[in-house]
């Protein structure tokens, strides 16, 4: 038995699923997950001693590649200080004068420790600036665990949520209403009805949790002036998104400015490190400059701090994201290339650093198109590029990332691989 199928035994044993987060455990794939030894740049190598080219970068956080020489420099003279206070220190001004620098709708910034944490943050925010209840949330994107995020829309003419977890309280369920990405009169539709009570709309401006499937610049201009004629506030969730696809994040891409804003992933450098964002009357109104409470014992972190610091200096380097984009950009457009002169019933989105080959034909715009992608043809070609050395997201569902740190010796091995699988399981 192999060390990693050893350990997941063991770890089943004292984890719910042997895992600590679910998607880690391969189950829609139907594989057992690796246990990782280490990472240095794009390869990881499993507790067997296998290698792989890493195109999840533990879910996006790793523009940098793993083990970076400079952000473990830095956080290791961090640590050597002490590694939590729980008292205010300097790094925490320093990066967020670096986020209000990168992202232009940000104006005052507060440090989380997780996506979550930050988009559960902001609703409340949102609420409280508001003094409304409901927010808008759309169908396929993720938003963290947070329970007014875990509801999928009501049945027949209902327009109010219903939990889609065990755990959500329906009253609480009701004050999320669920809109069409991509689709702005499903939005439109909500706000008739229900204007005066939506606190928020809260949306991946690129959707990366459905697969990637980039907004439309007037579906998202849409929203922006449904919040402004509503006085709702508008929530950007930049988790994934945010110093991925632009330094200002996909707000920057597309020129919208969203008046709240959460960041994560890239933001910690590969520590537990989030945040949320936005017009300063808003953030003024966070305790204990204002009433709604939210705080941490470990927000702040210096060892975080330092990591998503020197990651955010080191991404705003001249040069940084137009030698990562083309990069990215001749890999998926490769692989365009080879689906559309082979005919294959697939269809890949991308967005400079961020892409997915869905397994389904036709363009996929929306939730509806991409819950129709065959998951079993995914999880043949993901088991086959796991054999080769190629460890992409165990699910049809998850976007693919480069990073600074592949090689172009690395891309082209991978899209060799793609290729003869794709063969293999289409011809
Ligand atoms: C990953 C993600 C989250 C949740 O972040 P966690 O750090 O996993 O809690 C929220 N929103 C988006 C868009 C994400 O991609």
């Amino acid at each position: 038995m192999s060390k990693s199928k050893q350990l997941f035994e063991q770890a089943k044993t004292v984890m719910p699923g042997g895992v600590n987060s679910p998607v880690r455990a391969f189950g829609s794939v139907g594989l057992d997950p690796l246990f990782i030894e280490s990472g240095k740049g794009a390869t990881i190598r499993d507790v067997d001693g296998n290698e792989y080219i890493d195109y999840v970068g533990s879910w996006g956080p790793l523009i940098l590649g793993h083990a970076h020489e400079e952000v473990l420099d830095f956080v290791s003279q961090t640590a050597a200080k002490g590694t939590s206070f729980g008292a205010p220190v300097e790094l925490e001004i320093r990066i967020a004068e670096q986020i209000i620098k990168m992202v232009s709708s940000v104006d005052m910034v507060r440090m989380v420790n997780s996506g979550t944490e930050a988009t559960m943050s902001a609703i409340r925010v949102a609420r409280g600036f508001t003094r409304r209840n409901k927010i808008v949330k759309f169908e396929g994107c993720y938003h963290g665990h947070g329970d007014s995020f875990l509801i999928k829309a009501g049945s027949g003419a209902l327009t109010l949520g219903e939990p889609t977890s065990p755990g959500v309280p329906q009253a609480l369920a009701e004050q999320t209403l669920i809109a069409g990405y991509n689709d702005l009169a499903s939005v439109e539709r909500l706000f008739n009805q229900h204007g005066v009570d939506i606190a928020a709309v809260i949306v991946e401006p690129i959707a990366g949790n459905m697969g990637v499937i980039p907004g439309r610049a007037d579906f998202l201009q849409g929203l922006r002036r449904l919040c402004d004629e509503h006085g709702s506030v508008l929530i950007f969730d930049e988790v994934m998104t945010g110093f991925r696809v632009h330094p200002g994040g996909a707000q920057a891409l597309y020129g919208i400015k969203p008046d709240l804003t959460t960041m994560g992933k890239i933001i910690g450098g590969g520590l537990p490190a989030a945040a949320y964002g936005g017009k300063k009357e808003i953030m003024l109104q966070v305790a204990p400059a204002g009433p709604i409470y939210q705080a941490g014992t470990l927000s702040g972190n210096p060892l975080a701090m330092a990591a998503g610091l020197k990651t955010l200096e080191i991404i705003s380097r001249p040069g940084f994201y137009e030698a990562l984009n083309q990069k990215a950009q001749h890999f998926f457009k490769e692989i365009e290339k080879f689906i559309a002169q082979e005919k294959l019933p697939l269809s890949l989105n991308y967005v400079n650093s961020m892409g997915c080959v869905f397994f389904k034909d036709g363009a996929v715009s929306g939730y509806a198109d991409a819950v129709q992608s065959d998951t079993e043809q995914f999880a043949r070609y993901f088991g086959a590029l796991l054999g080769r050395g190629v460890y992409i997201a165990p699910s049809q569902f998850e976007a693919l990332f480069i990073s600074a740190a592949h090689t172009p010796e690395q891309l082209d091995f991978t899209l060799a691989q793609i290729q003869e699988v794709l063969m293999k399981i289409y011809k």
